[in-house]
């Protein structure tokens, strides 16, 4: 279920979002401590007991809890009573005011615990303590500082016998509120809009619903996320959650954001996570981690897939092949003729590529910022090693930018200066946000053929749900997914 909070200061504004909230919420709940005449709250209260479209959970919680109800604890603990009195059908009640509270048979008791500074270890104690006032539901709320936090809830989640409605706050925690069905949670929160979030880290009920397809998850729903930092910005949840959906698979795309790779692998092995995707800046150094590695992966020394089949794990690497399909699906008969590369870059993107490309029988040189890490690549790949800086003085007919100059929101960047493209020159940009970078539509005025990283990121999507489905994929689905976002942008 979806619960979508108010969090108007006024009965007025309160009675204006119920209108809206109920067409999508499951459950509504009525936040009395947001608001600013503590009077109204309670004329709210009786009004809104009056007319309420959807079932109705009521809190007033204090600051102590994170909430913003600052007067008398006797005068807070009155309204709740007067709202079990109204026979709201849910009441959320703090663990340590419960034994403030009597009881009736028509309004369910949620026994709440808030904990803005972490996600204890301990947290079954919490539980356990809870269960001892015998609510309805329970309710656990903790901050996740890291992602693997979140693995503790779904435990929880897991064994616990009464209702529960647990998740993390924080952006660490958003897998915690769209996996909580999976995992056996009561409900979910949801915010009527951007802005209207009664807690850190609260979705739009438009993510949790478009994005992420809440409502069709359950026990068997499959887990498969994008791990790197920063992934917020990604627009890989929405090419594969389209994909899975157009598929009428059970399955669901999340973003992962990992600092520690080890402890990432560790913990979500717990929860038999299906496969993802990799990018920066885990794409090397999550090899040592890994139980299987694919040889082309193994001989490019990146990874941007793994597949977990019957508890290993196994890395492979789809960039390469995706990124040469979508060179060569840009050059007309005559470019194809053409074999001296440069690449500037040599992050994963660039080893990919360099590595597809000298497979293929191109003569690379790879231009580099960071001298060693250039000779490292140069050395692996067996090719000419340049500083960053000699681009200027670039020879090859083939240029591909394989670092994230250019990108979105920089737009107006580029590395290579324009007057140094030559007309007749391939130019490859990996950036695919923007479609037309700056490099790319300098190298149009120049007179060069310009090939955009579109081709290359959804080959690479797709060469992914081969792996993790078996199914061949909904390519013009992924693209329209990823031209409607850019566009949106
Ligand atoms: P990465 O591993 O972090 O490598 C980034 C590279 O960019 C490094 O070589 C880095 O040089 C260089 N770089 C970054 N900022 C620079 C600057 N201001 N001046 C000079 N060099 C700079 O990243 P990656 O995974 O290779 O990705 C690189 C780009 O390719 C990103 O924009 C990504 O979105 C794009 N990409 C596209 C696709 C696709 O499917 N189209 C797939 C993968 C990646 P140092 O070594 O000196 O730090």
């Amino acid at each position: 279920m979806i619960c979508i909070p108010i969090t108007a200061r006024s009965t007025e504004e309160v009675l204006l979002e119920m209108e809206t909230a109920q067409k999508y919420a499951d459950i509504i709940e009525l936040r009395l401590d947001f608001f600013s005449d503590k009077r109204d709250a309670e004329i709210c209260l009786e009004k809104v007991s009056k007319k309420r479209p959807k079932p109705i959970i009521i809190t007033n919680r204090p600051k102590r809890e994170g909430g913003r109800y600052t007067d008398s604890e006797e005068e807070r603990i009155r309204l709740l009573q007067r709202a079990i009195d109204l026979r709201f059908e849910y009441v959320d009640v703090e663990h340590d005011s419960m034994m403030h509270i009597i009881r009736r048979d028509y309004s369910k008791i949620i026994a709440s615990y808030h904990n803005f500074q972490e996600t204890p270890h301990g947290i079954n104690q919490v539980y356990d303590k809870i269960c001892q006032c015998k609510p309805d539901i329970v309710k656990i709320v903790t901050y996740a500082h890291d992602i693997t936090d979140n693995i503790r809830i779904f435990e929880l989640l897991k064994s616990a016998h009464l209702p529960i409605i647990s998740f993390c706050m924080g952006e660490n925690g958003h897998i915690s509120r769209i996996l909580t069905r999976k995992f056996g949670g009561f409900l979910t929160f949801a915010s009527l809009s951007k802005g209207k979030e009664s807690a850190p880290g609260q979705l739009t009920f438009q993510e949790l619903t478009d994005t992420y397809h809440f409502k069709k998850s359950n026990k068997e729903t499959k887990v498969y996320g994008i791990v790197g930092n920063p992934v917020s910005h990604s627009m890989s949840p929405a090419i594969h959650n389209s994909s899975f959906i157009e598929k009428g698979l059970n399955s669901i795309y999340v973003p992962l954001k990992v600092v520690d790779i080890g402890s990432f692998v560790r913990e979500f092995r717990k929860i038999n996570i299906e496969g993802f995707s990799i990018t920066i800046p885990h794409k090397e150094s999550i090899v040592p981690f890994l139980d299987d590695i694919d040889c082309t992966a193994e001989k490019i020394g990146a990874i941007n897939t793994v597949v977990n089949s019957s508890g290993r794990f196994k890395g492979y690497n789809t960039d390469s092949l995706a990124a040469l399909q979508g060179l060569e699906n840009g050059m007309n008969h005559n470019e194809k003729a053409l074999n001296t590369v440069a690449i500037i870059g040599a992050g994963g993107a660039a080893r990919a590529i360099a590595y597809g490309l000298k497979d293929a029988g191109y003569h690379i040189t790879i231009y580099n910022r960071t001298k060693e890490r250039g000779i490292k690549l140069s050395h692996d790949i067996g090719c000419t090693y340049k500083g960053f800086e000699e681009i200027s003085q670039v020879e090859a007919n083939i240029l591909i930018n394989c670092t994230s100059i250019g990108m979105f929101p920089h737009i107006e960047n580029s590395p290579v200066p324009k007057d140094k493209l030559k007309p007749g020159m391939v130019v490859f940009d990996a950036v695919y946000n923007p479609i037309k970078t700056r490099l790319l539509l300098d190298a149009e005025e120049r007179g060069c053929c310009v090939v955009n990283g579109l081709t290359m990121f959804i080959n690479q999507a797709a060469e992914q749900f081969r792996l993790w489905t078996g199914i061949e994929p909904p390519i013009e689905l992924m693209r329209n997914v990823v031209l409607g976002k850019l566009s949106a942008q």
